[in-house]
Formats: C-alpha cells, sequence, structure tokens
C-alpha cells in the first residue's frame, strides 16, 4: 500500500463528503442558483473535511459545464483540481506565511485574471495564524475582490480571527465527525481493501480518532500494518497502548461486588499503562453503560464514580503519582457505593447518642444496586470476626440497635411510616427551599409522632440552629400544613443535648426560651399534657413560661425549665387553674 488511505480516499465530491451534511447541501445549493459569495471561512476541528470540502468547491467553481453542485470530473479543469495542478486554484498554508510579505504576495496574484478558467480561488489554510499586519492588509482585498476572485479561508481557531475578518465572510461551521458515521466509514474502507477486522477493533479506532477523519485513517494505516491484514481487539489495544475493553468491564464489575482482591490485581497487572488512560477509558466505558440503557449500574453509581474520577484527573494534573492515584480512585469508588449507608447509619447513631428515640423506620435506605444488598446483609452477621474497621464496628452496632428498635415498634409501624413519610418529605421540601435551613432542621429535629393533626417531635435546637429554626418558623409552619394538613398542630419536645456536650455550653440559658416550637399554636396541648410530657420525656420547652409580672425577678434570666416550679408561678397556676401558660422573653 503506497499510497496513504487518508489522501486515497479523499473525497471528490460532495457527495462523498461525510458526516458534514448541512454545509456540503448549503454550498450545492449556492452553487446551483448561483448565489455565490466572494469569500467563505470553514472552520471546524482538524480532520473534520475542511480542506477538501474548499478542493471540492473550487472544482465545482471551474468545472466546464458551469458552476454546479456535480462537476463532471472529466474535463480538463476539473481533472487538474483532482490532480491539485489548476493554475488557478492558489493553496496558501498561513501556518508557514503568515507574514505581511506573503499576503502582499498574494494579493499582488489577485490581480491578474485567471489563466484558464472562470475563477482566481485562493484556499488559505490555518488562517488564524496570520500576523495581525498580514490580517489587516488582506482586508480591503477580501471586501471589495476583483469579480474573479474568490476567497476560501479554513481555520481550526476561528475566534483567534478578528472581527473584521469573521464579518466579510460567510461563515461554515464544521462539526466533528460523530463516531458511528466514522465507524461505518472505516469499514467501508476496510472491505475496498480487502482487509478483515473484528468490528469492537473499528470502534475503538475510529473513538480514538476523536471526529477527525484523517487521524483515524491515518491509525487505519497503522493498524493495516500492525495486524497483518486482521485487525482484531487486542492489536489494536497494544497498537493505542489502551487497556481492553473486557478488563475495564470485569474491573467494574469487581467494584461493585466490592471484591479487593480482583482490585488489586487489575491494579498490579495495569502498573505497564498509563493511569490517566485507564481513567479516561473508565469514564468512556461508564458512558457507554449510561447511554446503552441497561441497568447494569445506576445513572446514580455512574455519577458517584464519574465524581470520583474527576478527581482522578485533577490529581494527575497537578503531577501526583499516577499509580497511586488509580489504586485510589479504584477504591473510592468501591467506597461510593456506600456513601448512603454510612450517612443513615450516623445519623442513626448520632440521635442514639442525643438519647432521642429512633422512629424513621430502618430499611429507609434501599440499597441501589442487587450486589450490595446482599452484602449489606452479610455484614449484619460476623459478629466474632476477627479485628473490624472502626467503620464496620459501627455499621454493626447500628445495625443490630436498629433491628433492636424496629422489632419494639413493630405494633406501631403503620401510623409511624405515613408520618415518617411525611415527615421526610417535609424535610426535602426545606432543602428545597433553604438547604441551611434543611439541614438545620434535619439535624437538630427528629420526628416522634403525628396522631389526631397533631405533629410531635422532638428538638435538640441549640444556640444558632434554634435562632434559625426559629427565624423560619412561618416557613416551616407552613409547609408542616402544607404537607401534614391544614389543621395540624406542632408539638415540640425540646431535649437536652448529651451530657458530654453541656458543661461546655453556657448559651444553654441564654438561648431565647421561645424557640419557634413554644409559639405552638396548639389550644390540644393544655398545660397538663406539657407537664406530664416534661416528667416523662424530658425537659419541657413548649409554649408556657408566664412573665412574672414586671418584679425584680422578671429582669433576671429564668429556667423555663424550672419557672413552673417558681413559689409564685404555682400559687398563680393553683388559683387560675390556667389551660396555657405563655411565657414571654423581654430583651
Ligand atoms: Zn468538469
Amino acid at each position: 500500500m503506497s499510497l496513504a488511505l487518508a489522501r486515497k480516499y479523499r473525497p471528490a465530491t460532495f457527495d462523498d463528503l461525510i458526516g458534514q451534511e448541512a454545509v456540503s447541501q448549503t454550498l450545492s445549493l449556492a452553487l446551483e442558483s448561483d448565489r455565490l459569495s466572494h469569500a467563505y471561512l470553514f472552520s471546524g476541528l482538524r480532520g473534520s473535511g475542511k480542506t477538501s470540502t474548499a478542493r471540492i468547491f473550487a472544482k465545482a467553481l471551474l468545472c466546464e459545464k458551469g458552476t454546479t453542485a456535480h462537476p463532471c470530473g472529466v474535463c480538463s479543469h476539473c481533472m487538474m483540481a483532482a490532480e491539485s495542478r489548476h493554475m488557478d486554484i492558489i493553496e496558501m498554508d498561513a501556518a508557514s506565511n503568515r507574514k505581511i510579505d506573503d499576503i502582499r504576495e498574494l494579493i499582488e496574484h489577485t490581480k491578474y485574471k485567471p489563466a484558464s478558467a472562470r475563477y482566481k480561488i485562493f484556499i488559505i489554510d490555518e488562517v488564524h495564524m496570520l500576523t495581525k499586519e498580514a490580517f489587516n492588509a488582506l482586508l480591503k482585498t477580501l471586501e471589495e475582490p476583483p469579480s474573479f476572485v474568490k476567497f476560501i479561508l479554513a481555520t481550526t481557531d476561528p475566534l483567534k480571527l478578528p472581527a473584521t475578518i469573521l464579518s466579510r465572510t460567510q461563515h461554515f461551521r464544521f462539526k466533528k465527525i460523530a463516531q458511528p458515521v466514522l465507524e461505518k466509514h472505516l469499514e467501508h474502507i476496510l472491505n475496498l481493501e480487502g482487509v478483515e477486522y473484528e468490528k469492537n477493533a473499528v470502534d475503538i479506532i475510529a473513538r480514538s480518532g476523536a471526529g477527525s477523519v484523517r487521524d483515524a485513517l491515518t491509525l487505519l494505516d497503522q493498524a493495516i500494518v500492525y495486524s497483518k491484514n486482521f485487525i482484531d481487539i487486542s492489536t489494536i489495544t497494544n497498537m493505542l497502548g489502551i487497556i481492553e475493553p473486557s478488563l475495564l468491564e470485569n474491573l467494574i464489575d469487581n467494584i461493585m461486588v466490592k471484591d479487593e482482591k480482583a482490585i488489586l490485581e487489575f491494579i498490579s497487572m495495569a502498573s505497564g499503562f498509563e493511569s490517566e488512560m485507564i481513567i479516561d477509558e473508565l469514564m468512556l466505558y461508564l458512558k457507554e453503560v449510561l447511554l446503552s440503557g441497561s441497568h447494569k449500574i445506576t445513572p446514580m453509581i455512574i455519577e458517584r464514580f464519574f465524581r470520583v474520577l474527576a478527581e482522578a484527573k485533577t490529581l494527575l494534573s497537578i503531577g501526583s503519582n499516577g499509580e497511586f492515584v488509580l489504586s485510589l480512585t479504584l477504591f473510592k469508588m468501591m467506597e461510593s457505593l456506600q456513601i448512603q449507608d454510612i450517612d443513615g447509619m450516623i445519623r442513626t447513631l448520632e440521635k442514639e447518642l442525643s438519647g432521642v428515640k429512633i422512629t424513621e423506620p430502618v430499611k429507609k435506605v434501599e440499597p441501589i444496586v442487587v450486589e450490595e444488598k446482599a452484602q449489606v446483609i452479610e455484614k449484619q452477621e460476623p459478629v466474632d470476626e476477627s479485628p473490624l474497621s472502626i467503620e464496620e464496628e459501627i455499621s454493626q452496632e447500628s445495625m443490630a440497635l436498629l433491628e433492636e428498635v424496629d422489632s419494639e415498634k413493630e405494633e406501631l409501624q403503620p401510623i409511624i411510616d405515613e408520618g415518617t413519610k411525611l415527615f421526610e418529605s417535609l424535610v426535602a421540601k426545606l432543602y428545597d427551599r433553604n438547604y441551611e435551613l434543611g439541614e438545620c432542621f434535619e439535624q437538630n429535629i427528629t420526628y416522634n409522632s403525628f396522631e389526631e393533626n397533631v405533629l410531635t417531635w422532638e428538638s435538640i435546637a441549640n444556640g444558632d440552629a434554634k435562632t434559625m429554626l426559629k427565624n423560619h418558623w412561618g416557613l416551616i409552619r407552613m409547609f408542616v400544613q402544607e404537607i401534614f394538613g391544614f389543621e395540624t398542630k406542632i408539638k415540640n419536645i425540646a431535649k437536652e443535648l448529651p451530657s458530654s456536650v453541656e458543661p461546655s455550653e453556657p448559651t444553654i440559658n441564654e438561648t431565647p426560651i421561645d424557640e419557634p416550637v413554644s409559639m405552638i399554636e396548639d389550644e390540644v396541648l393544655g398545660i397538663q399534657d406539657t407537664l406530664h410530657t416534661s416528667t416523662e420525656e424530658a425537659p419541657m420547652k413548649s409554649s408556657c413560661v408566664a412573665p412574672s409580672d414586671g418584679g425584680v425577678e422578671s429582669a433576671k434570666e429564668k429556667d423555663e425549665r424550672t419557672i413552673l416550679d417558681e413559689p409564685m408561678v404555682a400559687k398563680a397556676l393553683e388559683l387560675f387553674a390556667p389551660k396555657k401558660v405563655r411565657v414571654k422573653r423581654k430583651n
């Protein structure tokens, strides 16, 4: 094979052009209807067909049969154009002729009539390389060339062109050649050349061509030589120095089932490859899985993997050790399958620590992948296993705890489930409206029950969190009514923080007594209820707390939890037997 494929199969007509239908149609129409501009600009990726199109267009302009979208190919002009020896087609590479003198010479050329054809055509390739002075020199001619002159400018980087040039040309944007189109083209050429091939191997070549026909054909040339007339996957992956797709597929499978041993084997096998290439290939593979519509990996997991891989790219870009980054990445991908579980467990554990009963349904986190589910179940059993990592230990413990609580609550399940679900949507809604508020709410407020239009929750809010909830109380209440029903009353049970935190919290007594929850509008919850709850559960901070009427006492800070025990208040309660007591805070 003496002639490079890229030259041998250079398109000769608009119909031969692949992947640029829009451009070739518009140009054909212009030729047929004789609406020609005097200057054209072709921009697009290298190898996307700009120069080929320019040559076809030039031939179409010069053909003896007249300007036509279908040049005859046999007249002397067509022949000369096809052999790149037409006197009136002047090609110039601006990358190597970028100076003002080069352009002056070209302008000089435009002054003389064409040697034999009806037009004189100037094709300037890589036009963005011209110097500023050269551009300026070209401007005038570009705007008003002699009637027999046509310019075709081509560039890979139209953004580098001065606006004055852009405004004087008809601009055609060449698309990157789509991979399937490129694949078909390569297969077509291999068939013509009589070379056997594996389809997947050709796909890899097309992909590596990255939208450029020329690059893909150059690789194909190389592949034909390298593979001794049979192009298969292992030859191609070897030639390109990329990893075999099947290995990546296995790798992802192993990550999904968390097979650490297999992953370690992969890492040692992959030490001969560029880590960046493997990460790129993994991204491509995931993209394929996503687009294939198979449910092998959910989009959520793909998104997580993608984040991990993107981080890896960042690490590599700052020169981190490739092999280390790759190992880290693969293990992070494995870990990322678990994130949701761990989140749930930490939350549960936090609640345990703050002495709050768990009423959330335990199986809230549904495993995303089937394999994952199997894994979770496995992890509950081996309690007697030798040293576990802390994380594992925690997860096992909390699992056990969860199970207990779960069985205790069995009879109440239906009611709880309904309320919990509504509560979850409340949290989601708050997050949606205001992320910080949602977070604050979720961290501090725990669902307790929802019965007879009374939503009961427990709050560990303090300090800033309390202020935040208070400031957004109107919104919270509105959402509660929207979700739980308009009649819904909110009952708040304030909880202490775990004792370990308390001593260092001098703010506790200074925080406003009438936190959001104390605005509880419930008539149903009389003082009896309140007191009842507070003895059984924890100190109560709700509605109550009466202002001691302007005495010296009132000027001082009172602890809302003990205020009802104050002799004076107790007496007042006895006398008036109120349904409700409200304490107002004086600022
Ligand atoms: Zn012709």
